[in-house]
């Protein structure tokens, strides 16, 4: 799974430690301290962001929050896998584009009068491709007025922050809002908190189809401590990204056709042998799973990651017949 393989950040197990005191109390239900300080922390102001329960959450009360039965939303393809699950939860059709890189000029072909929302995974899961800032606004540019665009940030930090668009800091564009998750880069996906930002009128129907308690208390404690500990965090995101880059850079010395990732997992193409490489590895304790057409691998801890190689090692010994090269 793409997880985070660190130990919690400094501060954290203290934070849910101290706030489990309180559990029997209602404490902030709204998570609106919460908000206060990730409006502080991107330069904003609360009414313009919303914490829930992670990014999954998010995307579910967006898309229920902006679709209706008989709208459609557009996403590129491969992605991620859950997006058309989640916007047929909201009623709406999805449409898928197809292509390994994306194509804003695509994505904008694909939008009709009933489109309501367009979705952007940056970095994509499960292909690792990352977009910069001309691409969105390319993008922002080539789409009607009645479209909002949400881009999903859940791996951001794993990224070359300088290749990589900051959606945040697009912000004047009402259409543009943005998901972000403490579930990959801070670790705690266990605990179920996400953010999204956007204009006050896009934002503001969210909450509308958010549970009363929207983040549990000692949630709120563990993400606030976590935000306590940003350079440490972007310290192990980078130790994860090298990680990762090590990997690719062994999977393609043995021939393996792997694209670029931002990510902190590849995307491992092997054509029709991807279910062989998978019950391969699945021999060697690891478990990965197909996702659109090739093989995830997620980064671990370094054994992980060597044990990875070395089986890889041992089945490309065998003819790799009709593989994607
Ligand atoms: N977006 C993407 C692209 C993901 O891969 C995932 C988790 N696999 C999520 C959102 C949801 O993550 P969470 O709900 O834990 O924030």
């Amino acid at each position: 799974m793409n997880e985070n393989h660190w130990p919690a950040l400094p501060g954290v197990r203290e934070a849910l430690v101290n706030s489990l005191a309180d559990v029997n109390l209602t404490g902030d239900a709204l998570a609106a301290g919460l908000e206060r300080r990730l409006a502080a922390d991107l330069g904003t102001t609360p009414d313009r962001v919303v914490a829930g329960a992670g990014s999954g959450a998010l995307l579910q009360q967006f898309l229920t929050a902006h679709c209706a039965p008989g709208t459609s939303v557009v996403h590129a393809w491969p992605s991620f896998d859950l997006y058309p699950l989640l916007i047929r939860n909201a009623g709406a059709e999805p449409v898928a584009v197809p292509g390994e890189q994306q194509d804003f000029r695509a994505v904008a072909a694909a939008v009709t009068d009933d489109t309501r929302v367009v979705l952007v995974c940056n970095p994509n899961n499960p292909t690792g491709e990352v977009l910069g800032e001309e691409w969105l606004r390319s993008l922002l540019a080539a789409l009607p007025q009645h479209v909002l665009v949400l881009v999903d940030e859940a791996y951001r930090e794993f990224a070359d922050q300088a290749e990589i668009a900051d959606a945040t800091t697009l912000s004047a564009d009402p259409r543009l809002a943005v998901v972000r998750t403490f579930s990959k880069s801070h670790g705690l996906i266990g605990l179920r908190v996400g953010y999204l930002v956007g204009a006050q009128e896009v934002v503001g129907p969210l909450r509308r189809v958010a549970p009363f308690h929207r983040v549990p208390t000692v949630a709120q404690a563990a993400a606030l401590a976590a935000l306590d500990a940003g350079a440490r965090m972007r310290e192990q995101c980078r130790a994860v990204a090298a990680e990762r880059d090590r990997v690719r850079a062994g999977l393609r010395e043995l021939g393996y056709d792997v694209p670029p990732s931002g990510g902190n997992y590849l995307w491992v193409r092997l054509g029709p042998r991807n279910q062989e490489f998978i019950a391969h590895l699945a021999e060697h304790g690891i478990a990965v799973r197909e996702v659109a057409g090739g093989v995830r691998v997620s980064t671990g801890v370094p054994e992980a990651n060597d044990a990875v190689l070395t089986a890889a090692r041992a089945f490309s010994g065998r003819p790799v017949e009709g593989a994607v090269r």
